[in-house]
């Protein structure tokens, strides 16, 4: 059906290209580009298919973007590298005429900030371009407005508070280690926390407001108020959202050594003179922290994230959880990966096979929410992430 070209061959993309690679049918050729090009013929000899090409790319530069586009033509790019190279891969989607998929925002390097502006800004080029651009199609952006637009279609004439839960209830036996590229990760949870809440948004300090949530198959955990770049389309999409906030949950021991890192100064992103040369703090610690993708040898126990909402049906009030439980185990056996990574690479492999099936196919740049969610979900339950409901129990919150 059609050409699919990963960029980035990390923990996500790892999984994407093995899932990709279990769907034949859709994808009729593959190729993963990478800064480092062994890196994507280790994640080929792993999945056991030589058809599969790899190419090492600098994904910053959009001259070598637009050469291999020219040369390998994919019909869809999936942008699993980080998200410093969304515009720069959105650039070079727009000079080849090829169609765009991310996981996650454009964040500048040099600033820790999260917005779609950036990224809505290039609509009326895809529009003009007929190409289409899909923005945030991991799990937490991803399948989390995809629950919000399925409830939406399905459950609610108004949904009115919406709460993202966001629970990692795995032990990696590490003191400490982040899920996904840690620079990423300790950018999003240092900042300011935020929420949405009539038509305005409430900023606190970071990891201010937290309480315990009960987790299915898991049990009470200390959530955490963050501020999640979901929120920001999933409330201009559902107007009749009054609150939306996004939850995740920290151990004791994980907040301690973070709290330390930033103490000490090894979670700052500006440039620091070492021995004459310049460094940034954040990116050496990275370099020492366990590697993200070796953590699934040893990862037990499970992820669960979902959607809690209320609103109105018929005019009366209702409350609707969705959600899946993913075990790092499960998870590994099958892409060599942990739960985080699978959880994010199957929603946009998912996303990439609906635009080949022309399901979402529509020129311009669009969050998730804004496609017909039911052939999603449909994928979601084959592909390795079944989710689950519960209607009219109490949301806590
Ligand atoms: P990793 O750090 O494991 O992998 C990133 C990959 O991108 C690496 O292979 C890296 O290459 C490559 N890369 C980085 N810079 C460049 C560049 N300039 N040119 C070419 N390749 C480059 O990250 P993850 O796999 O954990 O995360 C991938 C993405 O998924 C991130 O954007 C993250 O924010 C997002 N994510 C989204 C989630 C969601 O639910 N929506 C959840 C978790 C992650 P090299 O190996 O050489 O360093």
């Amino acid at each position: 059906m059609g050409k699919v070209l990963i960029i980035g061959a990390g923990g996500v993309g790892t999984v994407v290209a093995h899932k990709v690679a279990q769907n034949p049918d859709t994808f009729t050729e593959i190729m993963i580009a990478s800064r480092t090009k062994s890196k994507c013929d280790a994640v080929v000899k792993a999945i056991g298919n030589p058809n599969i090409k790899t190419a090492q790319v600098n994904a910053d530069s959009v001259d070598e973007l637009v050469a291999l586009f020219n040369d390998f033509k994919p019909e869809i790019v999936i942008n699993v590298a980080l998200p410093y190279q969304d515009l720069t891969i959105m650039e070079a989607c727009l000079k080849s005429g090829v169609n765009y998929l991310d996981t996650a925002n454009y964040e500048p390097k040099d600033v820790a900030h999260f917005e779609y502006s950036w990224q809505w800004a290039y609509k009326k080029r895809f529009e003009d371009a007929g190409l289409t651009a899909i923005l945030g199609c991991g799990f937490d952006p991803g399948v989390s407005g995809i629950y919000t637009a399925y409830a939406a279609k399905h459950y609610f004439d108004e949904i009115h508070y919406l709460d993202i839960v966001d629970c990692n209830a795995g032990n990696h036996h590490k003191a400490f280690a982040t899920n996904f590229n840690p620079e990423i990760n300790i950018r999003e949870i240092t900042q300011n926390g935020r929420y949405y809440e009539n038509g305005q948004w409430v900023t606190t300090q970071p990891l201010e407001i937290h309480k315990d949530l009960t987790y299915p198959n898991i049990g009470p955990r200390d959530s955490y108020l963050l501020y999640h770049e979901e929120l920001e389309s999933l409330v201009k999409n559902f107007p009749t959202i009054k609150r939306a906030r996004f939850w995740m949950t920290f151990g004791q021991e994980y907040l301690t050594h973070l709290r330390v890192i930033q103490n000490i100064g090894m979670a700052r992103i500006d440039e620091v003179d070492y021995n004459g040369m310049k460094i940034v703090p954040l990116q050496f610690l990275k370099a020492v922290l366990p590697n993200p993708q070796d953590l699934g040898e040893n990862y037990e126990g499970e992820t669960s994230i979902g959607c809690r909402i209320r609103g109105l049906k018929d005019g009366k009030e209702r409350t609707y959880y969705v959600y899946n439980n993913c075990s790092h185990q499960e998870a590994y056996k099958e892409t060599g990966m942990q739960g985080v990574s699978y959880t994010t690479g199957v929603p946009a492999m998912i996303g990439a096979m609906m635009f080949l099936k022309g399901l979402w196919k529509k020129p311009g740049v669009w969050n998730v929410e804004e496609f017909n969610p039911d052939p999603f979900m449909e994928q979601l339950n084959k592909q390795g992430l079944p989710w689950h409901e519960k209607f009219d129990g109490d949301l806590e919150l």
